[in-house]
């Protein structure tokens, strides 16, 4: 194939031997948390293709857990599912009402996950969306995210509205885990029924079994890339004890695939999974792209198209951009390791 290859500093390489690295870049459908591209970087090892796509603004100390679950991937692999196919929700960005319900309506999937507080909307264009997803849903699920973005008296205010939709549950409606902790004692004292899920809480705080001891949230989105891995997460979720989620990075088919593969292996999954992202993409790099068919997704071995992969190669100024993170990331191993 002929792909222009990352090289791989010594101490990456040490971690998966003789790995191929390449960069992509690919067009968002919709601008999903402020990008307009994905980029990342594919890897294939000894075991199969693993992706490393750490968010542009994160620092080597924040994308060395993404590395390690790359690493995990291309040179173990997967572990053994104990499922053959994972439910999914789909995922309703910032839109108008009729679009949102057509959205959902055209999915195949019995769970929708809308996006809440993005920055310039106001709380009105939320509800309005929240009710055109419980129109397009009347027996399916509905959770809402407001990536944190919330206050506690704003999150109170805002889920007592917004309750009456039977929220299957909120995730990450205020920043902080003790916010979290004190929304769920405000909720409680006021007798309105939402869960709350926490995200940042947990792949961003750097102590997610904080949101145990604090009592701050009813269940965990896990994401395998901030969480360093299949094995890592699997892991977690036992010493955390609460019900999850099993979320993706809006990755390519290749880092949703590790996903997939941690849904699949979980003892217990009673929630579909924030799993179906690759239709937030533009192109994919599989033949068979992982996006839900009837609201899952099936578990099954990945095939990548080399002509995608062709197709999607990032430009030279951003090969040099990850060129210089690989770099960045295994002068953090070394100071790590001294
Ligand atoms: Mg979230």
């Amino acid at each position: 194939m002929d792909w222009p290859t990352l090289r791989l500093p010594q101490r990456l390489q040490e971690t998966v031997p003789s790995a191929r690295a390449l960069a992509y870049r690919i067009p968002m459908q919709t601008t999903f948390r402020g990008l307009t591209h994905r980029e990342g970087v594919l890897i294939q090892g000894a075991a199969g293709w693993a992706e490393w796509s750490p968010f542009l603004e994160y620092g080597p100390a924040e994308a060395v857990t993404w590395w390690r679950a790359a690493a995990e991937a291309a040179t173990l692999g997967l572990p053994e599912p104990r499922r053959s196919r994972v439910e999914v929700n789909c995922t309703v960005p910032a839109l108008g009402p009729e679009e949102a319900y057509a959205l959902v309506a055209r999915s195949g999937c019995r769970t929708a996950k809308v996006k809440v507080a993005e920055p310039g909307q106001s709380f009105g264009e939320d509800r309005d969306r929240v009710e055109a997803v419980r129109e397009a849903l009347p027996d399916g699920q509905v959770r809402i995210d407001a990536n944190g973005a919330w206050s506690v008296d704003e999150a109170v205010s805002h889920l007592a509205d917004l309750a009456s939709y039977e929220l299957e549950y909120a995730e990450q409606p205020c920043g902080s885990t003790e916010e979290l902790a004190e929304l769920r004692r405000a909720l409680a004292r006021r007798g309105i029924e939402v869960p709350i899920a926490a995200d940042e809480s947990i792949r961003r705080s750097g102590d997610p079994e904080r949101v145990v001891a604090l009592e701050a949230a009813d269940l965990a989105v896990i994401k395998v890339q901030p969480l360093g891995g299949v094995r890592a997460c699997l892991e977690l979720v036992e010493r955390l004890g609460l019900p999850v989620v099993v979320s993706s990075a809006v990755e390519t088919s290749v880092g949703i695939r590790a996903g997939v593969a941690l849904a699949a292996a979980l003892p217990e999954l009673r929630y579909a999974c924030g799993l179906n992202t690759v239709p937030l993409l533009a192109t994919d790099v599989a033949l068979s792209p992982l996006e839900a068919t009837d609201g899952a997704i099936a578990v099954a071995d990945l095939v990548l198209s080399e002509e995608r992969l062709a197709q999607v190669a990032a430009p030279l100024d951003r090969q040099e951009a990850w060129q210089v993170r690989l770099e960045e990331l295994d002068r953090h191993l070394a100071e790590e390791a001294a």
